[in-house]
């Protein structure tokens, strides 16, 4: 970018600091609007000035590279306000999981269970459908507020909005997530506590979250399991510099302290290469690119 857009704006911030992989080089301009109202303008500043820009929520399914992106970040860091309405929470998009989760527990609401160990956010759920366990986004959506590519305002009911298997019309449209109302189900608090201890303890055993990564690196191919199929390939260890295939979930790439992008790059595509070359399967990143 020649010219900054945004007085308020962070400039060269590293991209490294705001996703859980923890690489990626500098975005040109980080913004952090601290209303739904701050953030349309900023989204139609960037399309008037003809800027690329890419909306943010808590970077957990993100590799930025290197070189970082030469747009604007639009974080969403200050939306994160969750308002209880009766059994249904309106959740700006930044909020994130965790906490929607908790105050959902708080409340005797059930519906957020699965959500309890998801670092995300609201938005990027619902750009998602994150889901685990037995349940997802599209289970507990009532309705999204959002802007449309043309700058319009809309709210988009759960049937409107094509959620599928880490796929949604959010995804496919590049809609912005402003905030999402959930509707949940009143429970015995008791029972929502002993299913978030259960998921977060088998998070804890099974998955390497002491290292930084975005989570299962791969989608989920048609009638297998990308974890097994590139343990079977003999992938489990496999590492480029400072990024490798877990040894304790083979379906996460992790970052095992100094790796750069490139370095999560090459052990993905070199698993790529392995599962297509042995199994024949073509394995689909569940992580998004930028830069
Ligand atoms: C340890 C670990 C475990 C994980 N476990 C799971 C799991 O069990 N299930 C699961 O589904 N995922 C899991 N993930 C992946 C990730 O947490 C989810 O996909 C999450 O929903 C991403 O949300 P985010 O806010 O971090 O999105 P980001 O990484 O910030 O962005 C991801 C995409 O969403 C878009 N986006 C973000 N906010 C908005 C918005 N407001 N409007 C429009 N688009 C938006 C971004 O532009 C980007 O394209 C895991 C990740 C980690 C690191």
């Amino acid at each position: 970018m020649n010219t900054p857009l945004f007085k308020n704006a962070l400039h060269n911030e590293p991209m490294s600091k705001h996703t859980t992989f923890g690489v990626g080089g500098p975005a040109a301009e980080f913004v952090v609007p601290e209303s739904a109202d701050e953030l349309a303008e900023v989204l139609a500043t960037c399309r008037t000035a003809d800027v690329p820009y890419f909306v943010l929520g808590k970077g957990s399914d993100l590799l930025v590279s290197d070189e970082g992106f030469d747009g604007v970040i639009v974080s969403l860091d200050a939306l994160v306000g969750v308002r209880r309405e009766g059994e249904r929470f309106v959740c700006e998009a930044g909020a994130s999981l965790g906490c929607v989760a908790r105050r959902a527990l708080y409340a005797g609401l059930s519906g957020m269970e699965f959500a309890c160990g998801i670092p995300g956010s609201i938005g990027g759920a619902c750009f998602m459908n994150a889901g685990a366990y037995d349940g997802c986004m599209a289970d507990v959506i009532e309705s999204v507020n959002v802007i449309t590519k043309d700058g319009t305002r809309v709210t988009l009911g759960v049937d409107e909005l094509d959620l599928g298997y880490r796929q949604s019309r959010v995804r496919n449209e590049g809609l912005v997530v402003i905030s999402a109302t959930l509707r949940l189900t009143p429970a015995n608090r008791d029972d929502i506590r002993a299913k978030m201890d259960d998921y977060t303890q088998r998070r804890e055993s099974k998955q390497p979250l002491e290292y930084g990564s975005a989570g299962s690196t791969f989608k989920r191919p048609e009638g297998y399991f990308a974890g097994k199929l590139i343990m079977d390939s003999g992938l489990k260890g496999y590492r480029v510099g400072g990024a490798g295939v877990s040894e304790k979930h083979a379906g996460f790439v992790v970052n095992y302290g100094d790796a750069t992008a490139a370095d999560v790059h090459a052990v993905i595509e070199h698993v790529q290469d392995e599962v297509k070359r042995q199994f024949g399967v073509h394995l689909e990143p569940e992580v998004r690119f930028l830069g």
